[in-house]
């Protein structure tokens, strides 16, 4: 009797385990929230509009092949979420192009456990790339409900550990100064001071830097050992920089 119910058990564990790896992924692929357009669609923007141009950082392009970008813009606009264009986020402002975000966080190179600021939190879509990239995101907006979102839709998307803050970041974030890189995605006709101030020597920081109305060029800043460099990459179109960088 003994000898006969091992291979029954055997069979039972095997028939268990062969079921289980079948279902699971069944499982998993209906109660993803992603169908399978949009898994295509941003499969399409990584080898078109990124892999396409210049976009060679393998993680920058792992990266934007997984954040769900759809999600950090409205419903009404989310089947355009993968084109190759800014969409509006409300309020006049804008998520910027793929592309854009892609080059520019390929320029910064952040490596894991460094820390990066951004001005200009917007959809939360750009400090979610970032934040996959290290656990040391801060992030701030100058408007309330912009900044109200996008803080409840990182939080909601798994990126609890972003920073968020309400405020003119003209200023930088003192509190968590100084920082390895430094992301301006609005456009100002200078580099604030308190900005360059709060970066670490070996730092990065890239704005769009030019006329505020019209165009702007993408900007690199560099430091090291007390030296800045400053190099004008390429022509892009950014929403202006309000409150103080108005005002000089
Ligand atoms: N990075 C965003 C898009 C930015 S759009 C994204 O991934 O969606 C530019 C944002 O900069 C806007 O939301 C605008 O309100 C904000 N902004 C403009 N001036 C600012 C300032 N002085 N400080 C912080 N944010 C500012």
């Amino acid at each position: 009797m003994l000898k006969a119910s091992w291979p029954t058990i055997t069979r039972t564990f095997a028939t268990v385990f062969l079921t289980g790896a079948l279902l699971l992924p069944l499982i998993s692929v209906c109660y993803s929230s992603e169908d399978p357009s949009t898994i295509a669609a941003r499969k399409r923007m990584v080898e078109r509009d990124l892999k396409g141009r210049d976009i060679k950082d393998p993680q920058v392009l792992e990266i934007m092949g997984r954040v769900p970008r759809h999600l950090f813009i409205d419903k009404s606009l989310q089947s355009q979420a993968y084109a190759d264009h800014p969409l509006p986020i409300g309020e006049g402002q804008t998520i910027s192009q793929p592309y854009i975000v892609a080059l520019m966080t390929q320029i910064l190179q952040v490596k894991p456990g460094e820390k990066v600021l951004e001005i200009g939190t917007g959809s939360g879509y750009q400090a979610a790339v970032l934040a996959e990239l290290t656990d040391k995101v801060y992030t701030i907006e100058i408007r309330e409900t912009l900044t109200r979102q996008a803080a409840q839709r990182l939080k909601q998307l798994g990126y609890e550990k972003v920073r968020v803050k309400y405020g003119d970041g003209y200023f930088g974030w003192e509190e968590y100064a100084p920082f390895d890189a430094v992301i301006v995605t609005c456009a100002a006709n200078h580099i604030p001071p308190p900005l360059i101030k709060q970066l670490k020597d070996g730092g990065r920081l890239v704005i769009p830097l030019g006329s505020t109305t019209y165009f702007q060029t993408l900007t690199l800043l560099t430091r090291k050992h007390g030296k800045t460099d400053i190099q004008h990459l390429i022509g892009v179109a950014f929403v202006p920089m309000i409150g103080e960088a108005q005002k000089r």
